[in-house]
């Protein structure tokens, strides 16, 4: 079986075609500036150089139809004809209270990621135009939503609500959600087959940290608690956003500087963060190369950075009782061994130990623990397509 991975942002549209038997990419690319002047596709078959496709792309459903040609095209095509697309699976940003796992989509589900656009409202609306394109283009193929939310909805009530009104909560949803939950899924099934138990008999936390971070408490398969939020605002300190802060700040600067509250979600989002802090950048590499040359402010933001990460790793152990694994995951939880050594280096009390030298080591799912460590140090890089892919098929091939 082949399975379509769509993943649809307002004006662009990412793909990946997997072949399930091989578990292999057979071809991805990006769909950029959709309905915007100068919109272009980049198609990478596998194992070839990409495409670059210059064509006018007015809406999603002109995406999909020029993304099907770009994969059964004679030059630089993967499969002969659309045909052997078995089902597409969709990137659901929230999924809020409805959806607690994966489901095949129909005119209910639409419905259900219709009434989440309050909570998303940058991303649903376009996941959903994602979606209706594909039923344009691929008429009677099966669709699958896989929502960022999901994995979370095992939280208990103590984990998810806010010490605010209750009525908050009952009129407006207004709780924790949790994102990235499909990497933390993807990464926790990951680390339960390296150290060869069920998932169901190991404490785990797993930390997704790239542009955006996010961490999770795993207790024996479900997630008990998540550092963000209502929205992928909350939790550790990110490229650009704060993380967590007294609310009060938010009230006081807003006074300060005279800013409504769309200017400053856009501070909180957009300028905070280590890009903030440093002055810098949002990249880790930058701060990295920065830091090295001396630069005090990306060492206080990456300090800062890596001391939050820290927080919620010893508060997690702390509410499942211990821990067995902690996973590192995404752009700086896979490539950056200073960030594991700083996150790892003040809790050999619970047992973690990291082998320096393994540390160092790149490339694929490796464990990293010294060997006399109690609690396992795993780096597994994350694939979101693939788990996505893997729920599409367990749903449509019932
Ligand atoms: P993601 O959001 O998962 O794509 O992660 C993006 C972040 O990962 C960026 O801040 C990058 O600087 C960081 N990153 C990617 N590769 C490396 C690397 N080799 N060393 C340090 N940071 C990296």
């Amino acid at each position: 079986m082949k399975i379509l991975v769509i993943n649809a942002g307002s004006s662009s549209l990412k793909y990946q075609l997997i072949d399930m038997e091989q578990k292999l990419v057979m071809a991805k690319g990006l769909c950029e500036r959709i309905g915007i002047d100068g919109s272009r596709l980049k198609h990478t078959p596998a194992g070839k150089d990409t495409v670059v496709i210059d064509s006018a792309m007015p809406t999603h459903a002109d995406a999909i139809t020029l993304v099907i040609d770009a994969l059964v095209s004679p030059e630089h095509g993967v499969i002969a004809s659309m045909d052997e697309i078995g089902a597409v699976g969709h990137r659901v940003v929230h999924g809020g209270e409805s959806f607690s796992e994966s489901v095949v989509i129909d005119e209910k589900v639409k419905a259900g990621i219709r009434e989440c656009i309050d909570l998303a409202p940058l991303h649903n609306p376009a996941n959903l135009i994602g979606i209706e394109a594909c039923e344009k283009v691929m008429p009677g193929v099966p669709q699958v939503a896989v929502f960022d939310t999901a994995f979370h909805q095992t939280m208990p009530a103590q984990a998810y609500l806010y010490g605010l009104p209750y009525e908050y909560y009952q009129t407006y949803k207004v709780r924790r959600y949790g994102f990235h939950g499909t990497s933390h899924k993807y990464v926790s099934q990951r680390a339960a087959e390296m150290l060869g138990k069920p998932l169901s008999e190991l404490r785990i936390i797993t930390c997704h940290l790239g542009n955006g971070s996010s961490v999770a408490a795993i207790d024996h398969g479900k997630v008990v608690d998540t550092s963000m939020g209502l929205t992928p605002l909350a939790g550790v300190i990110m490229g650009t956003r704060c993380g967590d802060i007294d609310p009060a700040i938010v009230t006081f600067m807003m006074e300060k500087e005279g800013l409504d509250p769309k200017a400053m979600d856009n501070v909180m989002n957009k300028q905070s963060g280590v890009l903030g802090i440093s002055g810098i950048s949002s990249d880790f590499r930058d701060l990295l190369a920065a830091a090295d040359e001396g630069n005090e402010r990306a060492k206080t933001a990456l300090d800062m950075f890596f001391y939050t990460v820290k927080k919620f790793v010893g508060s997690y152990a702390a509410v499942m009782g211990g821990v067995d694994a902690i996973v590192f995951t995404a752009g700086v939880g896979e490539n950056n061994a200073p960030c594991r050594a700083a996150v790892t280096s003040t809790l050999g009390y619970m047992g973690v130990a990291i082998d320096p030298e393994l540390n160092q080591q790149r490339g694929g799912d490796r464990d990293i623990s010294a060997p006399d460590a109690k609690v396992r140090t795993l780096v597994i890089p994350t694939d979101e397509e693939m788990m996505i892919a893997l729920d599409t098929q367990r749903l449509t091939s019932k």
